[in-house]
């Protein structure tokens, strides 16, 4: 699903420049439930934006269900992200004055698909995450947990093949998390490949592989029960 080979990325801040990937090697098959771990600044965001399209590697080769990713354009970026990938911010990023349902069908909307199935597409993942009453709600009428559920929906709506999150419980209490855990780790059951990026040991230790990034390379990477990721923090 996704293979990517000797992967740099360097960032340039005027005269300076940060070496921030330094050859990654990484594969996640369909259907994995990967997170990865490392500490402030060791690149975590970084390959998950290169993973998401949203940003691109220096050298090294991307392939995404098979699609080389490289040299797109804004057009093809932005049809392969709809078409391919879901994302779960740690901010949420719902539209503040869109109802939860409107928010959920936007990607929909983006896609071409029309009112109704959009609608109906909609609900049934609003459903899926619990949050059916509250369709008509605004986002700020939610709490942080079912803020994070609406993005969650969102991101499932238009079926992409991954499902990527940069610290999805990371505005969220313990509890909360746990549950926002639970979702992610049912929509993983489903069938989903899912990939997400955490500090907390607690929340990697609920998906099936744990990657650590240090200094821009992978130092670990192995099943969750052959690896204690407290030891990584
Ligand atoms: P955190 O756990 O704090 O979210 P992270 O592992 O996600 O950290 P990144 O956001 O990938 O780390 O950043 C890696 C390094 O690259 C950091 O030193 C950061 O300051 C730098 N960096 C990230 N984005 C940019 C950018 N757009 N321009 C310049 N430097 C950047
Ligand atoms: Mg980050």
């Amino acid at each position: 699903m996704i293979e990517i080979k000797d992967l740099h990325k360097s960032y340039q801040m005027g005269k300076n420049s940060l070496h921030v990937l330094k050859g990654i090697d990484f594969t996640v098959k369909e259907g994995e439930f990967v997170s990865i771990m490392g500490s402030s600044g060791s690149g975590k965001s970084t390959l998950l934006n290169i993973i998401g399209i949203l940003d691109e590697a220096d050298s090294g080769t991307y392939t995404l269900d098979s699609v080389p990713i490289k040299n797109l354009n804004e057009t093809i970026a932005s049809r392969y992200r709809n078409k391919f990938l879901g994302f779960v911010f740690q901010s949420f990023n719902l539209i503040n004055y869109k109802s939860a349902l409107d928010n959920v069908a936007l990607p929909l909307y983006y896609q071409g698909v029309g009112r109704k199935e959009r609608m109906e597409r909609s609900m049934y993942y609003l459903e899926k995450v619990g949050l059916a009453n509250w369709a008509k709600h605004l986002p700020s009428e939610m709490s942080g947990g079912q803020k994070q559920r609406v993005a969650i929906a969102r991101a499932l709506a238009a079926d992409p093949k991954v499902l990527l999150a940069d610290e999805p419980t990371g505005a969220l209490d313990t509890k909360t998390s746990y549950e926002v855990m639970e979702l992610i780790q049912q929509i993983n059951d489903e069938g989903k490949t899912v990939l997400i990026v955490t500090h907390e040991s607690d929340i990697a230790e609920m998906t099936k592989r744990i990657v650590f990034l240090k200094d821009g390379q992978i130092e670990s990477d192995k099943p969750v029960n052959q690896v204690r990721a407290s030891e990584y923090v």
